[in-house]
């Protein structure tokens, strides 16, 4: 074994013994409802795809349409020679759409956040973070070299503690959190957090990632829901949208900066312009049909009904949103009921740490516009009855 592979062999087999090995299972095909999965057919359960957009042939058909214009690649950063006009109109309509100044786009959410954060922040700044941030955030924070506050999750206290101190200290803070945290499906409390953030005279960073398409009146996202503006929005473009690529959204004094100093966006390729046309259709589908998100909301309704009704274990604080977490504790657990379902015909993964804290393994059921009554109703009675065997296996 070489020096490396005898380094790394020992941290593999430590994530076997402890129910933490991750493996990737293989879709063939497109992304939607009723999926092949490793060679046997299932129906998805566990997609970012809320308004079943990612294989709509919509979206395919626009993407074809830039793809025989435009060709594959964008052959440069959007600073050299990867700007496509494209880019532009996506960057345009999603400004008009979410009501802000102006948009940049990035290659995906990750890119988005640690440059955004490493572009604002730096030595003797201070950033405020929820703890069930997602990890781009976290990564991103502590690459900037500001002080790292970590805030229990939703703890309104916390924060406002901690930005007294910062305004005290006289140091410039940002307040970051999820707008609808990813793996617990709650929404973050942000009017008080605008409002704690404009008393301190600190910035508020929202990443919307799961919000995008699905909360507010019109689909804005939870900035939208609770009528609040952050200073950053951040959000992408895999989820609802079905497409691929990050966005940050603000004043025209943001953007130029990032355009300048996001180091994320300077020195990587542009997406391809094919990408863009894709999304540009997916933001027309979603501002011109609200009854897709009115079929999303619908069938959380019915989850949680028929979850309620069934005396399963869901979350009480994820009330309406898609992301609807059965937290089971243990790992070995997580995977055990996820085994069973896929038995069963149902695709949810088992999420596990280090995605969740240590001891809160779970299965993450997401739903979308485009699964149907029946399909929901099974997904229950199936997850009844996987719980049913894992107690009498191991009660
Ligand atoms: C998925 C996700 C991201 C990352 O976005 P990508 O486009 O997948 O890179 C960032 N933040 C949150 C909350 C997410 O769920």
């Amino acid at each position: 074994m070489s020096v490396l592979d005898s380094r790394l062999a020992p941290v593999l087999d430590d994530l076997r013994e402890r129910s933490l090995y991750r493996v990737r299972r293989s879709v063939d095909g497109a992304h939607g409802v009723q999926m092949r999965v490793d060679g046997r057919d299932c129906i998805n359960f566990c997609s970012n795809d809320y308004l079943g957009l990612a294989s709509d042939p919509r979206l395919a058909a626009a993407a074809m349409r830039a793809l025989d214009r435009s060709g594959t690649g964008s052959s440069g950063s959007a600073l050299i020679s990867g700007y496509n006009t494209e880019h532009r109109a996506l960057e345009e309509e999603l400004a008009a759409f979410l009501g802000r100044p102006r948009v940049l786009l990035f290659s995906s959410g990750w890119a988005a956040n640690v440059g955004v954060l490493k572009a604002l922040l730096g030595r003797g700044d201070m950033v405020i973070a929820d703890e069930l941030n997602h990890a781009s955030l976290i990564d991103g924070a502590r690459a900037s070299g500001a002080d790292y506050q970590r805030v229990a999750h939703a703890d309104v206290d916390g924060y406002r503690a901690a930005l007294q101190r910062a305004a005290l200290d006289g140091r410039f803070a940002m307040l970051v959190a999820d707008g609808v945290f990813s793996m617990d499906g709650d929404v973050a409390d942000l009017p008080a957090l605008r409002q704690l953030t404009h008393q301190t005279g600190a910035a508020l960073m929202i990443d919307d990632a799961h919000g995008l398409g699905v909360l507010g009146a019109t689909g804005r996202g939870s900035a939208e829901h609770f009528g609040i503006e952050p200073d950053v929005l951040m959000a992408t473009m895999g989820k609802s949208l079905g497409c691929a690529g990050g966005l940050v959204a603000g004043s025209e004094t943001l953007i130029e900066y990032l355009v300048q100093r996001a180091r994320t966006w300077v020195f990587s390729t542009a997406p391809p312009p094919a990408i863009a046309a894709a999304a540009r259709e997916a933001l027309r589908i979603i501002r011109s049909e609200p009854e897709l998100r009115g079929r999303l909301l619908a069938n959380i309704d019915r989850f949680v009904r028929g979850a309620r009704d069934r005396g399963l274990p869901i979350s009480e604080r994820a009330v309406a949103t898609p992301i609807q977490p059965v937290i089971v504790h243990e790992d070995a657990r997580a995977l055990r009921l996820s085994r069973e379902l896929m038995e069963r015909g149902y695709w949810v993964a088992a999420i596990r740490p280090p995605t969740v804290p240590r001891g809160t393994a779970r299965l993450r059921i997401t739903l979308s516009a485009a699964h149907d009554a029946a399909q929901i109703d099974g997904l229950l009675d199936a997850l009844a009855q996987s719980l049913t065997v894992l107690d009498q296996v191991n009660p």
